[in-house]
């Protein structure tokens, strides 16, 4: 019997064991350039740029000056830890390119910095972008916003690109070799189970996906969704993590799940809703549910997670 969720999903953590060897920390970077989506168009609904910064990220500072004062920090938090430089807010391939690659490589530069992981839109992707990342000697990660397949769900978060042009940008970033991973919406108004499992199905079978993060759709204070959506439009953490685990059985057990859960929130940033919770809590309810169904990562396609210990 699989007790633990470790055994069941293929962890962020496990992956980046096996990868590293060690212990690593994805330290939150920002390039400082606005999301070019936001500044024309007011940008997806769901959006509120506050929300999503992390702990160590300085968008005023130079990349060097965020690492300078990230590092110690997470040193006396963690350890020593080698680190992911995480450009995660924000376009992070929005840019000129050699703007660009001066900042990333300032970050690689940094001797505990063994790699990139870069969050970015799929109209931020083209060739000059992924030969420029292509010719970094260190492991990079491009994640994409992918959200779902359906454009009528596209349309309705005003992502402001289809799903044609993310397939494209996973793909051109897998033929140059760079690890793709997407970011998806479960909960998005509208859209019925199947098509959820049409969504993580099309993540199941592009070999040029490697990660995959889940996310509860979250209804953030001063965004265009806040005024859009209805309380019983949200669904309920009981029922996202029903769908989540019925879903995580049509995900093949070579993707690495990257998250689960949309859980770094507080109820005052909250406009509609209440998925404010104890992660913990929602992890070991997503694991009895595992348990009682019988699902392990994959159990409905042809490769299954076999639960490797490391
Ligand atoms: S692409 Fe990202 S940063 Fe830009 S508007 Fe959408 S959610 Fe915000």
């Amino acid at each position: 019997m699989k007790t633990r969720l470790e055994e069941r999903i293929y962890t962020y953590s496990n992956y980046l064991k096996q990868k590293f060897g060690r212990k690593i920390f994805r330290v939150g970077l920002s390039t400082g350039i606005p999301c070019p989506h936001r500044v024309k168009t007011g940008g997806c609904v769901f959006c509120n740029p506050h929300t999503f910064t992390g702990d160590y990220v300085r968008k005023e500072l130079s990349i060097q000056r965020q690492l300078q004062e990230a590092v110690p920090k997470i040193k006396a938090n963690c350890g020593d830890v080698g680190l992911l430089a995480y450009f995660q807010d924000e376009t992070s391939t929005a840019g000129k390119i050699t703007e660009l690659q001066k900042k990333f490589n300032s970050a690689l530069n940094y001797p505990e910095v063994y790699g990139l992981v870069l969050s970015t839109r799929p109209d931020f992707i083209n060739v000059e972008t992924v030969e420029m990342l292509k010719q970094i000697s260190k492991p990079v990660t491009v994640e994409i916003g992918l959200q779902s397949i359906h454009d009528s769900s596209l349309e309705f978060l005003n992502r402001g690109h289809s799903y044609k042009q993310v397939d494209e940008a996973i793909n051109l970033c897998g033929n140059y070799g760079l690890e793709v991973g997407v970011h998806l919406i479960l909960g998005i108004p509208g859209e019925s189970f199947q098509e959820m499992k049409a969504t993580v199905q099309y993540v199941s079978q592009n070999d040029n996906i490697k990660q995959v993060k889940f996310h509860n759709l979250v209804v953030f204070k001063n965004t265009k969704l806040a005024q859009m959506i209805k309380a019983k439009e949200i669904i309920s953490i009981d029922s996202y993590i029903d769908i989540l685990t019925n879903l995580l059985a049509y995900l093949k057990g070579n993707k690495v799940v990257t998250r689960l859960f949309t859980s770094n929130i507080t109820g005052s940033e909250l406009a509609v809703g209440n998925l404010t919770g104890n992660k913990t809590k929602w992890m070991n309810q997503l694991r009895k549910t595992m348990i009682a169904r019988d699902i392990v990562q994959g159990s409905k396609t042809d490769l299954t997670y076999e639960g490797r210990q490391v």
